[in-house]
């Protein structure tokens, strides 16, 4: 057996660079407690429709169990690209099927960070961004968005600097739940375009938006990096199924580094997927609006928050100095929820997940009400 101190010499420099996720802390200690009410999770609670989880069974049973091609099946590739070309008539924009949004993610930084790259990420931030950037030999750039959490370009033109490779935005937001109106997105696609700088778009939760449009800002600039996948929208997290679109060159190189990483997304999923893809998920969708609704009804008279427009997330001021100390409380209740600090320079808020059955949204709500007085 190796001494840990042997061990702890073997981990390279940029491990440190890397945070354990808040959210398994969190996850941790629900361990311990009895039938908490989670709302923790950035995780559809629906259930898989039957003919996508068939579709899976099928493709496992008719032999899909081996290597794909790296930049994913024809046939899946083609159908998204259909999309893409409706979405985005007269570009030309190249297709790869990752293992996971993450996974595209991951792929992008590798391919476009060299050491000391800067990459300007809007706080609050999914906490996989700095993570990533860092691990990649990047710096991290942040522009606080608080308290309305939008997109202020003059901060963006301020933060540029000569070493900055990449922007990356999230809309619809976690943790926010925000989405990016068209005029804040198309000036921030054409600053990017202008500056000639990587605007790398994370559009996970883009079927989660109801009044509100989504809107790309690959509409108005064909350089943007689009990082989407099917965990969200289809609600198959550990399904592993991702795509990214966006300029051919760097396509090319992602799909080298994906041959020698995660060498293609499962097979069997990509089959599955063909089926996801044309299944009608609206019902699915609408059912969050509903949850949506009823949380901020009965928190909006509680806590200072956003009107929240999609993903499934609401992103409350705590009441008091410190969001960790008031998710303590909150957990001492049997309530599991984020505190900001985990997405956030700032311990000021707190996210709540309302992918949830009703029956734990109606006991969070009412712990949180308690809570607020
Ligand atoms: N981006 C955002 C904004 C997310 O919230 C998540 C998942 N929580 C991901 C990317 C990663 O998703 P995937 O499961 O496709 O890797």
């Amino acid at each position: 057996m190796q001494s840990p101190q042997v061990v702890d010499r073997w981990i390279a420099d940029r491990m440190a660079l890397i945070e354990a996720s808040g959210i398994r802390r969190i996850f941790e200690r629900a361990r311990t407690l009895k039938n908490p009410v989670n709302l923790s999770i950035g995780q559809p609670e629906f259930e898989v429709p039957l003919p996508i989880r068939e579709a899976l069974h099928t493709a496992v049973e008719q032999g899909h169990n081996g290597y794909t091609v790296t930049q994913g099946i024809p046939e899946l590739r083609e159908l998204l690209l259909n999309d893409v070309r409706r979405d985005y008539p007269g570009q030309q924009r190249e297709l790869l099927i990752t293992s996971g949004t993450s996974g595209g993610l991951m792929l992008a930084l590798l391919c476009v960070i060299n050491p000391g790259d800067e990459v300007i990420v809007f706080d609050p931030y999914f906490v996989i961004y700095p993570n990533l950037i860092r691990a990649a030999g990047g710096r991290v750039v942040l522009i606080d968005t608080y308290p309305d959490f939008a997109l202020d370009l003059d901060r963006v033109r301020t933060a540029l600097s000569p070493r900055t490779k990449a922007v990356i935005v999230n809309s619809p937001s976690n943790p926010t739940g925000r989405i990016v109106p068209e005029a804040e997105m198309r000036d921030l696609a054409r600053l990017c375009g202008e500056r000639e700088i990587l605007l790398i778009s994370d559009e996970i939760y883009r079927f989660f938006c109801h009044e509100t449009p989504f809107v790309s800002p690959a509409r108005f600039n064909e350089q943007v990096l689009v990082v989407d996948g099917f965990s969200k929208s289809h609600g198959i997290t550990g399904w592993r199924l991702g795509f990214v679109h966006g300029p051919r060159r760097l396509i090319e190189e992602m799909t080298k580094l994906q041959q020698f990483t995660f060498v293609c997304a499962p097979s069997m999923v990509q089959q599955a997927g063909l089926v996801a893809w044309r299944t009608d998920m609206t019902r699915q969708v609408s059912a969050y609006q509903a949850k949506r609704d009823f949380v901020y009804a009965q928190l909006r008279e509680h806590y200072e928050m956003i009107p929240p427009g999609g993903a499934f997330y609401l992103f409350p001021k705590a009441p008091g100095p410190s969001a960790t100390a008031f998710v303590e409380k909150a957990v001492e209740q049997g309530l599991l929820i984020i505190p900001g600090s985990v997405f956030s320079q700032r311990d000021s808020h707190f996210r709540i997940s309302y992918a949830a059955s009703e029956e734990m949204l109606h006991r969070g709500v009412e712990i949180l009400q308690r809570l607020a007085r």
